[in-house]
């Protein structure tokens, strides 16, 4: 069963999300840093010039043009960031910016935003108080810095995205960070599940039978939270919500026009790509296997073409109980976990606690 049909579940076009690690240095020292960010800009950035070439290259995927989110590192390192977001901007991009909570984002940082015609911003909030925040981020008055932040952006109306952390250490907090968040205003809440990669290598993910309550929690906050939520690099929270929305009544064609279904399907590779600051092209920011450089390749041509986004869209391919799941068009589950675990970006993602049926002749196992 393909719940809601595969056809319209390959984005073999263009990429809905395009992420842009515009520069590695940042101020923070983040535990779970996946750009393992580092203080100075590298030399090796792509230039001004580069720069507003590659944008011209990524308004070439046609219309809708894919939403561009700019981050880092942290962007504001960058002294052209403006400069390059009004210019996506003016090319009829729609740009959203993902700065690090640090002194950098001023006020008058969030207005220039505004003024260059930002669509969205989003910060990151790992912990409900200053002391566990702090600790993950690595500096001492970030959550304050955040909090701060939110406040320039929630009176410049720009809508934000609050992104938190999930591991081990942070998930027993959640419920605390939901509720900070009430309080906020914002447009969603993007629950980014860790993986062992970067700096993330040295934090603990969570387990399979955990991910599955916490999908059920998040599936269950969806219906009457304020905001939408997002579980990143965790698409096995489709099949959840899918199977629950099916159990409430819900046919295909309602389904497909929730938040949730709206983003069945995308997944590192099939409506996402990442773009790293010397112009490298991953299936995502976690997915650590370049497929092309921007500065040899469009990013069309690599997208469309290249041997690995080709790959990974197709889901058939898949090796384990992902290949064989019957919600692999849907969740496909996170390429870059399956990556992380086994070394092979088409193996199964071990995130997931669902056992589909094994191939004829053999025992039911996970
Ligand atoms: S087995 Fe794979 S495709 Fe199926 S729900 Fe789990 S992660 Fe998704």
């Amino acid at each position: 069963m393909d719940a809601v049909g595969p056809d319209r579940l390959v984005f073999s076009d263009a990429p809905r999300l395009v992420y842009w690690e515009l520069t590695r240095a940042c101020d923070l020292a983040c535990k779970h840093c996946r750009a393992e960010a580092i203080e100075r800009r590298d030399p090796r950035e792509l230039s001004t010039g580069e720069a507003k070439a590659l944008l011209k290259e990524i308004r070439a995927f046609g219309n809708p043009p894919p939403q561009l989110v700019m981050t880092g590192g942290d962007p504001l390192k960058r002294p052209d960031f403006f400069e390059l977001v009004g210019h996506g901007v003016g090319l009829g991009i729609p740009v959203s910016v993902a700065p690090s909570g640090t002194r950098l984002l001023t006020e008058d940082a969030v207005r220039s935003l505004k003024a260059s015609g930002v669509q969205s911003m989003s910060l990151s909030i790992d912990g409900a108080t200053a002391e566990i925040h702090d600790r993950f981020r690595g500096v001492e008055g970030c959550f304050m810095s955040t909090m701060q932040a939110e406040g320039y952006i929630r009176e410049a109306r720009i809508p934000l995205q609050i992104n938190t952390l999930v591991t081990a250490e942070t998930v027993a907090g959640l419920p605390e960070v939901y509720g900070l968040l009430l309080g906020l205003g914002i447009m969603r809440w993007s629950l980014f599940y860790l993986i062992g990669t970067g700096r993330g290598r040295d934090l603990r993910e969570i387990r399979p039978s955990q991910c599955e309550v916490l999908h059920h929690w998040l599936y269950d906050l969806s219906k009457t939270a304020p905001f939408a939520i997002k579980a990143t690099e965790a698409p096995h929270f489709r099949r959840v919500a899918s199977v629950r929305m099916r159990a409430e009544g819900f046919d295909e064609a309602a389904i497909r026009r929730t938040a949730i279904g709206r983003g069945f399907g995308i997944r590192d590779g099939n409506g996402i790509m990442f773009i790293s600051h010397t112009g490298d092209v991953y299936p995502s920011g976690f997915l650590p296997v370049s497929a092309g450089n921007v500065r040899q390749q469009t990013p069309v041509a690599i997208y469309r073409h290249s041997d690995l986004f080709t790959r990974l869209r197709a889901v058939e391919g898949y090796t384990g109980k992902c290949g064989r799941c019957e919600f692999h068009g849907i969740c496909g589950g996170s390429r870059a976990r399956a990556f992380a675990a086994t070394g092979d970006p088409m193996g199964s993602d071990p995130l997931c606690a669902y056992a589909p049926e094994p191939p004829a002749g053999s025992e039911r196992s996970l």
